[in-house]
């Protein structure tokens, strides 16, 4: 797929890769083998039927094809766009087994464009309303998926948001470059078409609890409401000034729109030589955001190895391309200020892999002597996030893991029979299709529930 050159993409803030032409498209189809008895689909965590959409692509039927994935997937533009299909369906495509496997997530994208751009969307097949009200916390891909399968089937269903604008990480996380926000408020259109209600700026757990719900007549609950509480280094020097959490970074900058500062009343002041600590996604869109808001040098420390990175690859090599540095097997261990309290300098130490830890990965071991200083003047913390309690503590019957997140059976049911729960609250970070995924299984339980307490 073409792009944009990364000398100049690295001074804007528009979509990188381009999107296949019509005949691209039809091309890279036509590679599809049509398998008998297709992996792809088993890589899918929303079993999206791959080769039929695909063989309607190869046909020019356009309208088939995205129906097709949409009977699947309420948000084909965004898992086109983000899905780590490398490692899910893509990585399941037996062209893969001698050379390139089928750009699925390419073809995705492809027929969403194109339903969005020649303003040809329609509602989703919908099932009677039957007046009964499901209250969905969080608009996250879980929430949101969760709430469209549920109008589907006719239920009467309100999400509540606590920011002001839809779409969780899709709106406050992932950058524009890499997600145009414009394609999230579309596909969150389609919630609207299903007459899914949104409310935004309703913190559950502060302006309403569960209970306050149950009394407005809700009679079913999704709790997706991610996991966005910042992990902070327990380091010395991470109050200086200069030093933020990947969290705040991207939210200024995406949500509240900093990167169209003075348009947008978002102040962002960045770095000239920025350290990113951290190796996933949200470390690869740190750097780049940075990057692109005019800093001179963006390192990326990581502890383990290139191998290791849990970052998708076209994003690790897209920030390689845009100029980012990568110190890999590299360690923090302090962060020094000068007299006025703002960062100055990062502390490291070099590290070795020894045996893999609980996560399957070898443990990055530092090695004694190694310390050194690099000249920083701000400092991304991308080290992770964890459960956010302000929900679940003001629901004290439900059960929680030892980590704090929701603790479900399979279908996405807790301990309390009126409430569900998935995504990465659930489940710690993940990505955005297993959230979708679980919206959908959770979609189904509330179903069930429903339908047997009638
Ligand atoms: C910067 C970044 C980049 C990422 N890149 C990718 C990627 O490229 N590909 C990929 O697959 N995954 C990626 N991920 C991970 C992916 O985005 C998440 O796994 C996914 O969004 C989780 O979905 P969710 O619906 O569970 O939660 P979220 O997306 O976190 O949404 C939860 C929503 O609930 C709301 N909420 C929280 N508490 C309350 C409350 N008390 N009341 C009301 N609302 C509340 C939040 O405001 C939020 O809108 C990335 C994550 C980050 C942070």
């Amino acid at each position: 797929m073409k792009e944009q050159d990364p000398k100049e993409r690295i001074k804007n803030f528009e979509e990188v890769p381009f999107g296949y032409s019509e005949e691209e498209a039809i091309l890279e189809a036509e590679r599809c083998l049509q398998c008998a008895k297709p992996l792809c689909i088993k890589g899918c965590p929303v079993d999206v039927d791959i080769p039929e959409f695909i063989g309607h692509i190869k046909e020019r039927e356009f309208r088939q094809a995205i129906d097709s994935i949409k009977e699947k997937n309420i948000l084909p533009a965004i898992c086109g766009r983000v899905c780590p299909q490398e490692i899910q369906c893509e990585n399941q495509c037996v062209l893969g087994r001698k050379g390139d496997p089928i750009a699925i997530g390419s073809l995705e994208r492809f027929v969403a464009d194109w339903e969005r751009e020649n303003q040809l969307k329609a509602c989703p097949e919908c099932k009677p309303p039957n007046n009964i009200k499901v209250a969905v916390v969080g608009s996250g891909p879980a929430g949101l998926t969760c709430a469209a399968d549920l109008a589907k089937l006719g239920y009467d269903v309100t999400i509540f948001e606590a920011f002001h604008a839809p779409g969780g990480v899709l709106m406050y996380g992932i950058p524009e470059f890499r997600l145009p926000k414009e394609i999230v408020m579309d596909e969150v259109e389609t919630l609207e078409m299903l007459s899914v209600k949104l409310r935004y700026n309703a913190v559950i757990g502060k302006l309403f609890t569960l209970e306050d719900l149950r009394e407005m007549g809700f009679k079913a609950f999704f709790l997706g409401v991610g996991a966005g509480l910042p992990i902070i280094l327990k380091l010395p020097g991470t109050g200086l000034n200069g030093v933020l959490t990947a969290n705040e970074f991207l939210t200024r900058t995406n949500l509240m729109k900093a990167y169209k500062f003075p348009e947008y009343d978002t102040p962002i002041n960045v770095g000239k030589e920025v350290t990113v600590v951290g190796g996933g996604n949200v470390a690869m869109d740190s750097a780049r955001v940075a990057l692109r808001l005019g800093a001179k040098k963006v390192t990326v420390v990581y502890r383990r190895s290139e191998v290791e990175m849990p970052a998708r690859r076209a994003e690790y090599h897209h920030g390689k391309e845009e100029g980012i540095e990568f110190r890999f097997l590299t360690n923090p261990i302090r962060l020094i200020g000068d007299e006025e309290g703002n960062v100055v300098q990062m502390e490291v130490i070099n590290m070795e892999l020894g045996e893999p830890d609980d996560s399957g990965r070898r443990r990055p071991i530092p090695i004694k002597g190694s310390e050194h200083l690099i000249k920083t003047d701000m400092v991304i913390l991308a080290i992770g996030t964890r459960a956010n309690p302000l929900l679940t503590k003001s629901i004290p019957s439900l059960k929680l893991n030892k980590w704090g997140y929701i603790k479900t059976d399979e279908c996405g049911s807790t301990n309390l029979e009126d409430v569900f729960a998935g995504g990465d609250i659930v489940t710690g970070s993940a990505t955005v299709i297993s959230a979708m995924g679980a919206g959908r299984t959770a979609a189904t339980a509330i179903h069930h529930y429903l339908e047997n307490s009638k």
